[in-house]
């Protein structure tokens, strides 16, 4: 189908990545997913190439690009590699839009030079053990005394944890009665302040190369002029920035099915079977065009919304259709992928298994299926 988001700036930086990826990821990847993150000296690498800083304001060493088509355009060179950058799509696509929307210039310029080179790794932490789709319900409390909150609480799941050195950290500072969204608050945590602690690396079915952490804070000093933004807005700070985060995985899961049905089609033509070649059965062939044909319509789907998102006029609504429709379709399409695989699509040796292990999470974070569902039928 033909394409017709990008400019030639976009197919430029894809060659970068391109090789990037074949000459400093590819070769490292099996030792990365082994150590269960990326290592901090590859950010920095990222940062010295510009990456991290695409979107990042000029004035703080960044390009000043506004939208999402380069992160998109990583997400497609990454997904045709199957492999990952680690915690970066949080940094650059979920992470900095709250620094740009709410943090005040003292924060910016404190903070946006290292997120540029890549010397200050960032995570957000929303999730906590008892609170994930209920974001209302955050239990982890700063009070404020004199000119410090002080924060104590527990946080899991968080990408990229391991390796960060600043964290957005969602936590009630007031309680409002009949009002569960009110009072909550983003405080600006730096990893060395005496009372966090990382805790356990989680291990999971997929994104072996992508830390995922537990963390706790103990009575943990954050100074007032940490906060993000003003308190007791979080709520809608969170949900204004749910929109290009969802987008985010939506694009990132129509690349990995596309990138599922490539190198099936190619084993499928080398795979014999009763001594035909596997591509030469009409299930073969019925499957392929199914998933084709699916996976264009996604495509079609998320590029329209890439444009409304560089038009700057993509909606809530627009892009929870568009992470529901594409990591359903990811789901369907990795599977059936699998199965035209046989064993082999078992064996993590082969690129379409880590697909297949990467695709399930796409369904839950960012707000699962049915959040997105329930985001939707709202506005029908
Ligand atoms: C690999 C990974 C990385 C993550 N990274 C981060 C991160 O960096 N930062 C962070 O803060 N969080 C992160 N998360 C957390 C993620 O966003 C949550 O897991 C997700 O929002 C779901 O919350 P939960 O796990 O508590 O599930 P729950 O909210 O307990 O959901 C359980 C089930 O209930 C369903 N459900 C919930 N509400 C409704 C409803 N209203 N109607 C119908 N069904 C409903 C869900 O769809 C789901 O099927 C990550 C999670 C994973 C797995």
């Amino acid at each position: 189908m033909r394409r017709t988001i990008y400019t030639d700036e976009h197919e430029q930086f894809r060659t970068l990545i391109r090789s990037l990826v074949q000459s400093e990821v590819v070769p490292h990847y099996p030792d990365w997913e082994a150590a269960g993150a990326v290592p901090k000296s590859f950010y920095r690498r990222l940062g010295e190439l510009g990456v991290l800083g695409i979107r990042v304001p000029e004035e703080y060493g960044g390009a000043g690009v506004t939208d999402l088509r380069f992160s998109a355009v990583i997400a497609e060179e990454l997904a045709r590699a199957a492999v990952g950058f680690g915690g970066v799509r949080v940094h650059t696509d979920i992470v900095l839009p709250y620094l740009l929307d709410c943090a005040s210039p003292d924060q910016l310029a404190r903070y946006l030079p290292g997120f540029v080179s890549g010397e200050t790794m960032t995570s957000i932490a929303i999730t906590e053990p008892g609170t994930g789709s209920d974001m209302a319900s955050i239990r982890t409390s700063a009070r404020r005394e004199g000119d410090t909150y002080v924060l104590n609480g527990a946080k899991t799941f968080i990408t990229g944890g391991a390796n960060s050195d600043l964290f957005l950290v969602v936590c009630r500072t007031s309680r409002a009665e009949g009002d569960r969204r009110g009072g909550l608050s983003i405080l600006l945590v730096e990893a060395d302040s005496p009372g966090f602690a990382v805790g356990r690396m989680l291990r999971k079915v997929g994104l072996h190369a992508q830390d995922t952490v537990e963390l706790s804070f103990t009575d943990v000093a954050v100074p007032a002029a940490n906060l993000l933004g003003e308190e007791g807005r979080a709520f809608e700070y969170l949900t204004g920035n749910l929109a290009q985060e969802r987008l985010s995985i939506a694009f990132a899961a129509c690349a990995a099915a596309e990138a599922a049905i490539e190198v099936t089609r190619r084993y499928v033509s080398e795979r014999r079977v009763f001594g035909e070649p596997l591509s030469d059965f009409q299930n073969t062939k019925f499957v392929l065009a199914d998933c084709h044909a699916e996976t264009s319509a996604a495509r079609a789907l998320v590029d329209r919304c890439l444009a409304s998102d560089a038009d700057g006029d993509l909606t809530p609504v627009e892009a929870a259709t568009a992470k529901l429709f594409c990591t359903e379709v990811q789901g369907r399409v990795v599977d059936r992928c699998v199965q035209l695989h046989g064993g082999y699509g078992y064996m993590v040796e082969y690129p379409i298994a880590r697909l297949y292990a990467d695709a399930r999470v796409s369904r839950i974070y960012g707000g699962t299926s049915e959040v997105m569902r329930s985001v939707i039928a709202k506005a029908l």
